[in-house]
């Protein structure tokens, strides 16, 4: 018996070298080793988006898989630690929420803890839901450390470019080839209708047996060459244009990014280490290409260290993510606004579902319709979670705000809302990315507060109630108390020198 794979499935050319190309390129390297051949071509002459520094705990366990240091890696890309997202202005102007990776208060089996909460709210001895989760108390405070049992659960902001750049160091440790040059065209098999090769500008044919399309919004290989149509979402998710800019940091990085919206959409800043990353997400619509511009510069501080980003994007998702010999990651996959930091985790969850699904001797349909299935739901459910953002604020001071208090949702989104403001109830299907306690923090940040509650909260006395939530914010208070400050966690850590 060989071990070696059949000749057919030998040659993986990932097209593209952003995040998504060198995501891919190092994973099939490292995993798969000798068994295949991955070539990565990229042209530096076009570049890539140069945005998406805001990550969420799963890539955690990707830089696992890939045997990264953690350390090594923060100083690497100048990243800080990410304990959640601050929204502001959302539920209304003047008012904040944290969207947290914690967890908050206790749960029973029978319900969740806000249950309790209510039941403790209605006896007038509760205190505001965050005060029990100390993901919220730790990041408002500015403080972080790394907890046994993963017990203060954290993510990254980090600086893509130089992510992209450490990757590449890995794929190509482990193998992988890159190839410089600009892709002119896609040639197809004329008997199969699949890929055949890369022709680069140089006259160079790159051939494979496999191709990722990880080309940006272009969509070179799926979109172009393959005519995989895109499910246009902008009618739910209207903002479809940014403006990003770096500025020199002026205060101690926050452990959060922070979600600032503006009357047609939304502004991000992300603190790194070296330097804090701005962003103003709008709607064309409603705001102009100079008005966004102006916008964001009256609202950062500190001095600009690069020239503005102006990016256009369409939201939705490419109709097939794997189509013939091809799977599409990353922004030429479909693309989401980055509210809850959510697309680098799209690409890590649709790689890791490639490897276990690499083709042997044949592509199965089977496979690539389940990977399909997969995909879709993941984006689907990501999608309905950043609706929900809009269409429940109170906000009504602007168009843009009216048009998102009054759009049609989808009827996976109604349900939770309409579930959770009858009942206080929510439930996780399928897996979904964003649980139970996201939707909560975020659905009551907004303002919908649950009109009844799980009878099980009320069987617990007056004082043992109090005594309950009592304990478990102050244990919150106590552990955040003993917390350094992240700017002193990161100085020890994994300062960059
Ligand atoms: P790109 O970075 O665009 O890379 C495309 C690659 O294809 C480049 O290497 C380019 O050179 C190559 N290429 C294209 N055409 C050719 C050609 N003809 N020949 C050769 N090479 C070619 N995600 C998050 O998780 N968190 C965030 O906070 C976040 N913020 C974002 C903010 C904005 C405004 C936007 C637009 C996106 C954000 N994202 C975020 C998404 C994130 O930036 C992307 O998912 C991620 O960078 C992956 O991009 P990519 O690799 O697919 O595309």
């Amino acid at each position: 018996m060989t071990s070696e794979i059949p000749k057919k499935f030998r040659r993986y050319v990932v097209a593209g070298g952003g995040t998504a190309g060198w995501m891919a390129a190092a994973t099939l390297a490292k995993i798969m080793g000798d068994q295949i051949e991955v070539t990565l071509v990229e042209s530096d002459s076009i570049g890539t988006v140069g945005v998406g520094e805001a990550t969420i705990p799963p890539l955690l366990s990707f830089n696992r898989m890939l045997g990264i240091n953690e350390a090594e890696f923060m100083r690497e890309t100048g990243a800080t630690f990410k304990l959640g997202i601050n929204f502001e202005n959302w539920k209304d102007v003047g008012e904040d929420y944290f969207h947290s990776f914690g967890h908050t208060g206790k749960d029973h089996w029978t319900s969740g803890f806000q249950h309790f909460w209510l039941s403790g709210k209605a006896r007038g001895v509760a205190e505001s839901f965050e005060d029990y989760c100390l993901e919220v108390v730790a990041g408002l405070q500015g403080k972080f450390a790394q907890l046994p049992d993963n017990a203060l659960n954290y993510a990254y902001h980090l600086d893509s470019g130089r992510y992209a750049k450490f990757l590449r160091k890995i794929a190509e440790d482990n193998g992988a080839v890159r190839k410089e040059g600009k892709i002119d065209h896609v040639m197809l098999d004329p008997n199969t209708g699949h890929i055949a090769a890369l022709k680069l500008e140089s006259g160079e044919t790159v051939k494979a047996d496999f191709f990722i399309d990880c080309t940006g919004f272009r969509s070179l290989l799926m979109g172009q060459a393959l005519h995989v149509g895109y499910d246009d979402w902008s009618h739910y998710l209207p903002c479809d244009a940014a403006v990003a800019i770096q500025t020199k940091s002026v205060e101690p990085a926050k452990p959060y990014t922070r979600a600032i919206a503006h009357d047609a959409g939304w502004q991000w800043r992300i603190p790194l280490q070296h330097r804090t990353g701005n962003g103003l997400i709008y709607c064309s619509r409603y705001l102009d290409k100079d008005a966004a511009y102006e916008r964001l510069l009256s609202n950062i501080e500190g001095e600009t260290l690069t020239e503005p980003n102006f990016i256009r994007f369409q939201t939705g998702a490419r109709r097939k993510q794997w189509e013939k010999n091809c799977v599409t990651l990353g922004l030429s996959a479909g693309f989401m606004e980055p509210l809850e930091s959510t697309s680098i985790h799209l690409i890590q969850r649709a790689i890791m579902r490639f490897m276990r699904m690499l083709p042997a001797q044949v592509i199965s349909d089977a496979d690539v319709k389940e990977f399909n299935d997969q995909t879709f739901e993941d984006m689907d459910k990501i999608r309905d979670f950043l609706i929900m953002h809009y269409c429940v604020t109170e906000r009504r001071d602007s168009d843009f705000w009216r048009y998102c208090a009054s759009m049609d949702v989808p009827n996976s989104v109604r349900q939770k809302i309409d579930l959770f403001e009858k009942t206080g109830r929510v439930f996780r299907k399928n897996d979904e990315l964003f649980a139970e306690n996201s939707w909560i923090q975020c659905m009551m940040g907004q303002g919908i507060m649950p009109q009844s509650y799980h009878p099980i909260a009320d069987k617990m006395r007056d004082e043992e109630i109090e005594y309950f939530l009592q304990k478990i914010k102050s244990d919150v208070d106590s552990t955040a108390a003993k917390l350094p400050s992240h700017a002193d966690f990161i100085r020890q850590y994994c300062a960059a020198p």
